[in-house]
C-alpha cells in the first residue's frame, strides 16, 4: 500500500495540461469554482471546457457564483477503486443550480439517506498543499 494514496478524487493544482485548465485550478486555489460560457451561442459548462460542444467556438471562464444547489440524482458507491477504498462507502451526488447548471461532487457529510431535492451547499476542501477537490455538504 503506497502512503501517497488519494483520499479524495480532486485537481492537483501543479499538473495544468492547457492555459485554460491553468487558469482554472488558479482560480480553485483561491476556493472560486469557474465555469466557461461559449463566446458564440452562450452555451455555460460546468466544470468548464474550453470549446463549446454544440459548435466547436472557444469558450470563456466565469466564475461561478452560485453555493446553493438541489440533490438531482445521486449514487451510493459501496465497492470503491482502490485510492478511494478508505471512504467507501460513500455517495457522488450531482446537484442542480437555480440556474440549471450541475455539477457531480462527493457528499462528506451525510448523516442519513440521501434524498432527490435536498438542499446541497458547495464547498471546498485543500486535501494538501498541492490538491483540492470541491465538495457538497448538506
Ligand atoms: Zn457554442
Amino acid at each position: 500500500m503506497s502512503e501517497e494514496k488519494e483520499l479524495y478524487l480532486g485537481y492537483t493544482t501543479d499538473k495544468a495540461i492547457t492555459p485554460f485548465f491553468q487558469d482554472f485550478l488558479e482560480a480553485l486555489e483561491q476556493e472560486k469554482l469557474m465555469k466557461s460560457k461559449c463566446t458564440k451561442c452562450g452555451t455555460e459548462y460546468l466544470p468548464p471546457r474550453e470549446y463549446c460542444q454544440k459548435d466547436l467556438s472557444k469558450c470563456e471562464l466565469e466564475e461561478h457564483t452560485e453555493k446553493e444547489a438541489k440533490l438531482y440524482s445521486y449514487v451510493i458507491v459501496d465497492f470503491a477503486p482502490e485510492t478511494l477504498s478508505s471512504k467507501a462507502p460513500y455517495v457522488v451526488a450531482i446537484g442542480e443550480f437555480p440556474s440549471g447548471l450541475r455539477l457531480t461532487a462527493h457528499i462528506t457529510n451525510l448523516m442519513s439517506m440521501p434524498e432527490v431535492g435536498m438542499n446541497l451547499k458547495l464547498a471546498f476542501d485543500k486535501i494538501d498543499a498541492k490538491k483540492i477537490t470541491y465538495k457538497w455538504l448538506v
